[in-house]
């Protein structure tokens, strides 16, 4: 199989050469858009990341240059128009899930990270300065922690938090009987925001989740609560969860994703002004611990994935093969 690879990193390279076999990568560094997709001409496959664009027009040009396979090698798949994918008859292969340990644990690093001031105290070590005055935090345990979306991913953050000795309420559209039987117990979304002091976001980001920490949301959040966000950028207002920090609504924002993070995350600005002015206020409001979604950044998670995707593309095409063969002897 010949497979154009999209926003390839030099980290990921490194496991998807080792288990290529006999598949043929081209690895190309820019992002898919509209204007790079021409870069596909001469392969089968395609493999995309989460902040590349598959829109109906990208998807339509891919088909127009020979494309007949889109794989994804992230999680979700909202940035992918599915229904034009089914209607231009091109394949989708996906991961369903990598190690959902390599998410939760950074949304635990980020929340640990957040509540004992760990930027601050490096930064004052590093520079010398031994004080630990305004670096107050506070125990986990006996809080009260709020899972939005229990599926692989949050599961294993809420039994994480049962193990700090947190009480988990949880919210998902399929609540999960082994979960309750654990301990965590499944509420309203309005009583999770209600009764948490800690809430973190697990949910994929489809219409009806856009948006879902919006100026009501947040309205009904406990004063001085602690968001978390390993999901995806645009489950939150920015603009409003910054102006709830401000307000001492929110104690603060934990996140590895933001909502326009596309022209930025997984690239080096350090030499060029960042424009984009609600990511600026964001990185360097003193409420917000940011990270450029790195979340599927372990070594267990890229491997798996690697294996994964490189397996499906061996099944499809010895399933043609197959289905060529049959077909020859008819
Ligand atoms: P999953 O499909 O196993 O779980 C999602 C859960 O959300 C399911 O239990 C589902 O029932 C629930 N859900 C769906 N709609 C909901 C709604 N409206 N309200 C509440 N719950 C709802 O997915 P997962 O593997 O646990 O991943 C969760 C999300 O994490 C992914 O969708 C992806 O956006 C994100 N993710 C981020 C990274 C990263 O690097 N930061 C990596 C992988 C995945």
């Amino acid at each position: 199989m010949t497979i154009a690879f999209f926003s390839a990193l030099p980290f990921e390279q490194t496991w998807f050469e080792r288990y290529a076999g006999n598949h043929q990568i081209t690895f190309i560094p820019k992002a898919l858009t509209l204007q790079t997709a021409e870069l596909a001409k001469g392969h089968r496959a395609i493999c995309a990341f989460v902040n590349d664009d598959l829109s109906q027009s990208v998807l339509g040009r891919l088909k127009q240059i020979g494309v007949s396979i889109v794989a994804m090698r992230s999680v979700g798949l909202d940035n992918v128009d599915q229904e034009a994918l089914e209607t231009l008859n091109m394949k989708l292969l996906h991961v369903p899930g990598h190690s959902p340990y390599s998410v939760a644990e950074q949304a635990v690093t980020l929340l640990l990270g957040m509540i004992r001031h760990l930027p601050e105290a490096h930064n004052r070590v590093r520079a010398g300065n031994f004080s630990i005055d305004g670096l107050m935090g506070y125990d986990l345990h006996g809080k009260t922690v709020g899972i939005i979306g229990t599926g692989r991913i949050g599961k294993v953050v809420a039994r994480i938090m049962l193990g700090f000795g947190c009480h988990v309420l949880a919210y998902d559209i399929r609540p999960d009987q082994k979960l309750m039987d654990d301990g965590v117990r499944y509420v309203l979304l309005e009583k999770v925001l209600q009764q948490a002091d800690i809430v973190s976001l697990h949910c994929p980001l489809a219409p009806s989740t856009y948006h879902l920490i919006n100026t009501q949301s947040l309205t009904s959040l406990k004063p001085g609560a602690i968001l978390v966000n390993t999901a995806r950028g645009p489950l939150v207002d920015t603009e409003v969860v910054l102006a709830a920090l401000d307000a001492g609504l929110l104690l603060g924002y934990a996140t590895d994703v933001y909502e326009n993070e596309r022209p930025w995350f997984h690239y080096d600005y350090s030499d060029q002004p960042i424009t984009d002015e609600l990511l600026n206020r964001l990185r360097c409001h003193p409420g917000v611990l940011l990270t450029a979604h790195q979340g599927f950044l372990t070594e267990e998670a890229l491997r798996q994935t690697a294996r994964f995707l490189l397996n499906q593309f061996s099944f499809y095409d010895n399933q043609q093969t197959v289905l060529v063969t049959k077909a020859s002897m008819c």
